[in-house]
């Protein structure tokens, strides 16, 4: 998925990485001859990169970041209390995850990124909703789940 660059900082062996959106990293090394981007040496090239926009493999495998807080979570709904919107296309904002927690029975998770698939979350499971991820659930029978959504607590 298309994700933003937010900020930069150095790994344990001096390499730069771009901080997205989703807060995933993103090495941006610059080792010539072989991969260069000169620009990620200085404060001013780093600086020109913030906003633009890098693909994000990790939020195409649905891999849940690194230091998220739980901020939100919904009520518990059942196959016959879940929401309208939920079994259309909708998306979180940007910066904030879902984890999707079914109670009871079984759930289609349809996403629409990279390509459509589809996956059946059952019973105990969790399924993760990245940012701005295109995506509908409904119910397979008898259900009953929340979601639970995460950010970073901003320092
Ligand atoms: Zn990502």
């Amino acid at each position: 998925m298309d994700r933003k660059i937010i900020g930069f900082h150095l790994d344990k062996y001096n390499d730069w990485v771009a901080e997205l959106d989703c807060y995933h990293g993103q090495h941006v090394r610059h080792k010539p001859p072989f991969t260069t981007r000169p620009w990620v040496i200085t404060e001013e090239g780093r600086a020109s990169k913030l906003g633009t926009v890098l693909n994000c493999v990790r939020c195409d495998a649905l891999e849940f970041p690194d230091d998220l807080v739980a901020y939100k979570k919904t009520p518990e709904f059942t196959e016959e209390t879940i929401p309208k919107g939920f079994q259309k296309d909708h998306s979180t904002k940007v910066g904030v995850w879902g984890l999707l927690h079914v109670l009871e029975g079984t759930l289609i998770y349809t996403v629409n990124e990279p390509t459509v698939m589809q996956y059946e979350i059952k019973q105990g499971e969790q399924a993760v909703i990245a940012p701005r991820l295109l995506h509908s659930v409904e119910p397979k029978g008898k259900l009953r789940f929340y979601v639970e959504f995460y950010s970073k607590v901003s320092d």
